[in-house]
């Protein structure tokens, strides 16, 4: 059944990858079992990036990882999914905001939840930012050795802090990064907050929930592990 925003054939996703069942990894959301669409193509280029096989064709093969989706396909792997959550992430998928809000809405009318796992940089329409949809954003830090200016934007930070619907996770590479993300959660009025290690093995991973642990305490936030690494460590689609 398609409602009002029922897609048409415009609307087509540049898809990385469908996958699930498996277990929501990082955020207020870990340990939840979540179907995952992965969308390709980011407006970044983070050095730690865990995900280069969506945009890095400079030791990616484009054409192999890209894969042009109507809505309606994804939809159709999706019921057979028969997810309670659906997490759609990256890549950046706010760049597919037009075929995102379609899927999204069709997917609250199956009865599921939508999490937007975006970089903070794109201000998301109000159409998407509605019951049901959570943003978890991750605004990248100096860490992710790309330029402020081309990493923070303030307007599109402060639309999602004011839009009630998302939540701020910051990717740790080093506790003396905390202080940055007090900075920004000041500036922008970000919360809540959420920190999460780098890196993509359990012994990584587990070594900085245990480096960061207190000092989150301390500061009044949130700790998120990446859970699907210490299940699975860095398997593709899981
Ligand atoms: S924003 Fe996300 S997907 Fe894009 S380069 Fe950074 S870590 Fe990778």
């Amino acid at each position: 059944m398609h409602s009002e925003m029922a897609g048409t054939c415009a609307d087509v996703l540049v898809v990385a990858e469908l996958f699930g069942p498996t277990l929501q990894g990082e955020g207020p959301s870990a340990g939840r079992l979540a179907s995952f669409i992965r969308l390709s193509g980011c407006n970044l280029s983070c050095n730690w990036c865990d995900t280069p096989w969506t945009w890095r064709w400079s030791d990616h093969d484009r054409a192999a990882e890209q894969h042009p989706m109507d809505v309606s396909h994804v939809l159709t792997w999706a019921r057979s999914q028969s997810a309670a959550l659906y997490v759609i992430t990256g890549g950046e998928p706010l760049l597919q905001v037009r075929a995102v809000t379609v899927l999204a809405s069709e997917l609250i009318g199956m009865g599921a939840r939508v999490e937007i796992e975006t970089n903070g940089t794109i201000i998301p329409p109000a159409s998407l930012c509605r019951e049901r949809v959570t943003f978890n954003v991750s605004p990248k830090l100096a860490n992710a050795d790309l330029t402020a200016r081309r990493r923070i934007k303030p307007a599109a930070l402060s639309s999602l802090a004011a839009s009630g619907r998302a939540v701020f996770k910051f990717v740790v590479t080093d506790p003396g990064d905390l202080e940055e993300i007090a900075e920004l959660e000041q500036a922008h009025d970000l919360r809540p907050i959420w920190v999460m290690p780098e890196g993509t093995s359990s012994a990584t991973v587990a070594a900085g929930i245990r480096d960061l642990a207190d000092a989150v305490v301390a500061r009044g936030w949130n700790l998120t592990p990446r859970l699907h690494v210490l299940a699975w460590e860095n398997t593709r689609g899981r």
